[in-house]
């Protein structure tokens, strides 16, 4: 009987149904049509291709940016009885010929290759005489220069149209906004491609954004909820990723720094320890991640701003991948603010890309200080709607206080203005409050009407509001000038009093961490503790003995079922979904094993 998508899903993957717009995604590949897949992070990519290549004639190619991560998705699939492979430097000369004997051979289904790889002119010789199913483009955001990991290598990609004339092209991403959408479409020359985009909410992750006060103190507060979970603090320094680290080891976490300035070995090192042991957290510059696929990542912090919505989403998004509850958890603050927009008008780049990049920082600046749904302003980000408010961010379950914040706004307007339009934030707010230190004898400050006029205030609310002022643009920041202050034709009908000004009232950071409510996670009932506790320990010695994380041998969820169901035969236990014929037969008889002896 010849395999049908509904079987594979079943038998090869152990999964009862289709999710989303798989299935209308797999029938337009095996139509030989070329598709544009956009799907949030966790909502079955992969599949997408997979199943296609498993019943196309020949091999399907896997174009995938990161090389490091192609061993585990290739070992995944092995564990499923796929034949796959992967080409890249890190493979002898020898095993690279095994690969292209599997491939002239015509059993390999499914191939990953770096584009650079694919793009060399042997690489492509060697493959336009086998039989090429599908190529399927991973993270195709990265071709766009309105996404935010743009690389060099993707743009040759455009090129394989000519290369494999009538092979099916799909391009799949978890984030694009329309333009680089369109963008992916025209420079990958996808020919009419049907689209697929699927909302991008995810619902299942908790967005919280607080006011930086005491940045560690917010950290340890959020982490204390978090103990002996798996998860990723970014950080925007090499520097501050291993003060952080070390930091997070003395308050007793499991923690590891990672950043591309770190010895090759030792990132592989921390890299494998997050995706092989439990409750790991590894604290990353942005140079971690992407491909990451670890299912259950539970938090995502970040202790800087991103560079944009895009990355910001891109980088959330590798939480909770499993459908379980996660959170997002950032804090920013003013400094932030001024070093973003001061590295987005120094840098390099000619003016239009400059300009892009104002545009998006601006956005995500904004973003931060919305005082609705925080959810329902990212999804109309990218083009995305909610009906409802969440109920699952920090502006839903904690709804912030405005007050007028006209005077206030005068006040500091009025300081940058007499002090001369010359200071930083710093200053400013110390002849608001009076100060009296060596920078304002020196200048006389102490003589202006505006000093000590903010003493109703203390330098944590004058730092919110003058925040609050820069992110609109009702303030400028002078980014030749260090930083200094000034105003714009935006701040004049404000010191006017012709406009009024509603801020937000950042909350005070509370001095001990309360315990969240709500999303309470699927946990494992209080009587099937120890069997799941069994089965975790039985899966981490499979994984290690396989040389695999314990994900590629069976999720959490699939665990937690085995739970709660206890099935007692093989017939039981491929109706858990994730239990699929190959892994019954490698590891069926095991678990039941540890089911019955628990019994
Ligand atoms: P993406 O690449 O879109 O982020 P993946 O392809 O890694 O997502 O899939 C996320 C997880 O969901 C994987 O563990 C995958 O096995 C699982 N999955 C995919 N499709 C289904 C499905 N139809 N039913 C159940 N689980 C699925
Ligand atoms: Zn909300």
């Amino acid at each position: 009987m010849r395999a049908t998508a509904t079987s594979l899903l079943n038998e090869v993957f152990g999964y009862p149904s289709f999710r989303g717009h798989q299935e209308a995604i797999i029938a337009a590949a095996m139509e030989g049509r070329d598709t544009l897949v956009l799907q949030p992070t966790g909502g079955g990519k992969s599949l997408c291709y997979q199943i296609p290549a498993l019943l196309g004639d020949g091999t399907a190619l896997v174009v995938s940016p990161l090389i490091a991560l192609m061993r585990d998705q290739v070992a995944a699939l092995e564990q499923l009885g796929i034949d796959a492979a992967y080409l890249n430097s890190t493979l002898s000369s020898g095993q690279q010929r095994q690969v292209f004997e599997r491939l002239h051979g015509g059993t390999l289904k499914l191939l990953y290759v770096a584009p650079e790889r694919l793009m060399q002119a042997q690489t492509l010789e060697r493959l336009r005489s086998c039989r090429i199913s599908l190529i399927a483009v991973d993270e195709a955001h990265c071709i766009s220069q309105w996404g935010h990991d743009f690389r060099e290598d993707y743009l040759a990609l455009g090129e394989l149209a000519e290369h494999f004339p009538g092979v099916p092209r799909m391009a799949l991403t978890a984030t694009a906004t329309a333009q680089a959408r369109q963008e992916i479409v025209e420079r990958l020359a996808l020919d009419e491609p049907e689209r697929f985009v699927a909302g991008f909410d995810r619902p299942n992750i908790r967005y919280m954004v607080q006011s930086k006060v005491d940045a560690r103190r917010q950290l340890l507060g959020f982490l204390s909820e978090h103990r002996g979970e798996p998860g990723i603090v970014y950080c925007m320094s090499r520097r501050k990723t291993e003060d952080t680290a070390k930091w997070l080891n003395d308050q007793g976490f499991d923690a590891l720094p990672y950043h591309a300035g770190l010895d090759a070995a030792i990132r592989n090192e921390h890299q494998s320890r997050f995706l092989r042991d439990d409750g790991v957290v590894i604290v990353a510059t942005v140079a971690f991640g992407m491909g990451i696929d670890k299912p259950d990542v539970r938090f995502v912090a970040h202790m800087d701003l991103p560079k944009s919505m895009e990355a910001y989403y891109q980088e959330t998004g590798r939480a909770g991948r499993d459908g379980q509850p996660a959170t997002a958890w950032m804090i920013y603050g003013l400094q932030d603010v001024v070093r973003l927009r001061q590295m987005a008008d120094e840098s390099a780049a000619d003016e239009e890309f400059k300009r892009r990049e104002r545009v998006k920082l601006d956005a995500l600046l904004g973003w931060c200080e919305v005082t609705t749904c925080r959810r329902r302003s990212l999804l109309s980000y990218f083009d995305d709607g909610l009906e409802e408010d969440c109920g699952n961010c920090d502006v839903c379950l904690t709804p912030p206080e405005v007050f007028d914040g006209t005077e206030a706004a005068q006040k500091i307007l009025s300081a940058v203005y007499r002090t001369g339009q010359r200071f930083g934030a710093v200053h400013v707010i110390d002849v608001l409050l009076g100060k009296d230190n060596e920078k304002v004898r020196q200048h006389g400050h102490a003589n202006l009407s505006v000093y000590g006029i903010g003493r109703d205030l203390d330098q944590q609310q004058w730092r919110s509001i003058l925040r609050q002022l820069i992110v609109p643009g009702l303030l400028s920041v002078d980014t030749g000038g260090y930083g200094a202050l000034k105003l714009n034709e935006k701040s004049r009908p404000l010191l006017r009093g012709e406009v009024e000004l509603p801020l937000r009232r950042d909350l005070l950071v509370k001095r001990k961490a309360s315990k969240p409510k709500a999303a309470v996670p699927e946990t494992v009932a209080e009587e099937d503790r120890d069997l799941w506790e069994a089965l975790r320990s039985h899966r981490k010695q499979l994984a290690d003995e396989n040389d695999v994380p314990p994900y590629v041998i069976f999720h959490d969820s699939t665990l937690r079922q085995m739970a709660a169901d206890k099935p007692q035969n093989a017939e039981e236990l491929l109706a858990i979904s994730g239990v699929g014929k190959t892994k019954l037969e490698r590891y069926g008889e095991a678990f039941l094993g540890v089911i019955r002896a628990a019994g």
